[in-house]
């Protein structure tokens, strides 16, 4: 049954649907692919509109002394993949007209995504979408030109009514200025034409990292022509400061915003409190896409089968994983050994190296073959501390060559074969910088047991001891150092107090934990409950009276 909703058009720089789309780089657009695929589901009128990437993110080799290179190969997507739907639209960037192809995909379940291409012969800046977040900081402003100029021009052309745009990360917000240049031709006052835009756009935003909210100096988006003939200086800095900050922007361009989880709906609303004049901020907890993540027979179990049958379901999966560890690490484990799992991008924050800093506890376990640990993560290319935390976990796994695999490439198909084959699910970021998390949510509807700090979705969810861990407490300190302090303490003492123990000595136990899991997450965490959210709290909210 269709739920009612008004039509959204859904902007996002990345979409993971596919693995045979390069189109994404990580949690950003797995969540944008799933919304697509769940919104497919429950036939609500939204179209996606995005970049087709010709070389998509950084593809990660690791060299013979365990450094990460970079490499960006070139992908040629199959006809079945990608459709020409014929139409072109034309933006300009720095002056030259450059001219976006638009084509669409609708091969995974999921409702039509329009991604745009200046890859054409004879283009200006056809290298515009070549790479995602890599390359020159002036062009990370084209690509945003491309989408958000881009798509609402590539919209009117392909006769799509829209009436809610929703800016998935600030990265889109220069639509906002394409739909006012579109209501000032029609007569209105830029003033006017702004606060009537104001009325159509959502905006969801993502981390909590300063960071990672995009910044640029005016005079680069000028330059660019990012303005839309609509902005200028003076009323981009009005807008987001100098240099203009995209998520203030897009906060102030929006009728109404949201966070990913709960926690981070308080934080983002903590972090943006001096931002005057902008949207509420609301918590939407993301969600995943069941018919990707969850594999059917664990979850069939889970609702009515016995423990055996769970148990069987669940060593199915650990093997195809066990076989994936062999092929792409080369590391050959037992599934008859406790396997923990950790798949994130390779950045500070997360502290993957977290579990082998207390050596003595540590090594000895992995030497006996007691517990067994695969890594995946990229980092950023120009992101040196994550390309020195992707060494040290190579360096482990050759350490501990029996016990420890790092899987290179981290893609979708790792993610899904990591989240349901493994038997724990670690994650230990630095609270509050998670903002949302969506791998253990895909773990814990297939019976992988989260053992995390108390960061993004996981406070939502977690029983301690009962459907999975929770680390530390919620613990939170200034110090960095104190905050790393105390939370590996709790790591080991969680670990070697009750995962391993329960794990080995009480397979009852954990199978009951394995179920609880399932149940407790199969729904609330689904995508189709977030788009539900969505569809109440962001696309259907009456516009606010002046
Ligand atoms: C699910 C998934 C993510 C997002 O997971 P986080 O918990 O947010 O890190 C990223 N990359 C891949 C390949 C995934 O499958």
């Amino acid at each position: 049954m269709a739920l009612d909703s008004p039509r959204v058009a859904y902007f996002c720089m990345e979409y993971g649907l596919d693995d045979a789309l390069k189109t994404y780089s990580g949690g950003l657009g797995i969540l944008a692919g799933d919304h697509l695929k769940g919104a497919h589901d429950l036939g609500l009128p939204l179209v996606g509109i995005g970049l087709k990437w010709k070389q998509g993110y950084v593809q990660q080799q690791i060299d013979e002394d365990g450094f990460q290179v970079d490499a960006f190969p070139t992908y040629h997507y199959p006809d079945d993949v990608l459709q020409d739907t014929g139409v072109e639209v034309r933006v300009t960037i720095a002056e030259d007209e450059v001219r976006c192809k638009v084509w669409k995909c609708d091969a995974f379940g999921n409702v039509p995504l329009y991604l745009l291409d200046t890859d054409l012969d004879g283009n200006p800046h056809r290298w515009t979408t070549g790479q995602l977040y890599a390359g020159p900081e002036g062009r990370r402003v084209a690509q945003e030109i491309v989408l958000g100029i881009g798509g609402v021009r590539a919209l009117r052309a392909l006769g799509i009514d829209v009436d809610v745009y929703h800016f998935n990360e600030g990265h889109a917000l220069l639509a906002a200025f394409e739909l006012a240049r579109e209501k000032m031709e029609a007569g209105m006052t830029r003033d006017e034409a702004l606060a009537a835009v104001r009325e159509q756009i959502v905006f969801t935003t993502h981390t909590p990292i300063p960071q990672g909210n995009e910044t640029h100096p005016i005079r680069r988006l000028m330059y660019l022509g990012a303005d839309a003939g609509v902005m200028d200086a003076e009323a981009f800095r009005q807008l987001g400061g100098d240099p203009f900050n995209m998520t203030v922007g897009a906060l102030r361009m929006s009728r109404i915003a949201n966070g990913v989880a709960q926690l981070h709906g308080e934080t983002a609303n903590k972090m943006w409190d001096w931002v005057d004049g902008r949207a509420p901020i609301l918590a939407i907890t993301n969600g995943v896409h069941p018919g990707t993540w969850v594999d059917e027979e664990v979850d069939q179990a889970a609702q009515d089968g016995s423990d055996e049958a769970l148990w069987a379901a669940h060593q199915a999966n650990k093997r195809e994983l066990i076989e994936h560890i062999e092929a792409r690490a080369g590391v050959q484990f037992d599934e008859n050994k406790l396997l923990i799992g950790f798949a994130r991008r390779a950045v500070a924050y997360k502290r993957a190296m977290l579990v082998f800093e207390k050596e003595r506890e540590i090594a000895p376990l992995l030497e006996s073959g007691r517990l067994q640990l695969v890594f995946a993560g990229k980092a950023h290319p120009m992101d040196s501390s994550g390309k020195e935390i992707v060494r040290q976990l190579v360096e482990m796994q050759r350490r501990f060559p029996k016990a420890v695999a790092f899987i290179t490439d981290y893609d979708m198909e790792t993610g899904a074969k990591m989240t349901r084959g493994s038997d724990v699910w670690l994650n230990t970021p630095r609270r509050p910088k998670e903002a949302s998390g969506t791998s253990g949510m895909k773990a814990a509807m297939n019976g992988v047991l989260n053992c995390s700090i108390l960061d993004g979705w996981w406070p939502e969810a977690v029983r301690d001891g009962l459907n999975g861990w929770d680390i530390g407490g919620g613990f939170i300190s200034p110090d960095p150092k104190v905050q790393d302090d105390h939370d590996r303490d709790a790591l080991y003492d969680v670990l070697l107090g009750k995962v391993i123990p329960t794990y080995y000595d009480d397979r009852a136990g954990w199978i009951e934990m394995m179920r609880r899991s399932i149940l407790d997450t199969r729904e609330p965490f689904s995508v189709h409950r977030m788009l539900r959210e969505y569809v109440e709290g962001m696309y259907a909210r009456q516009p606010v009276e002046a």
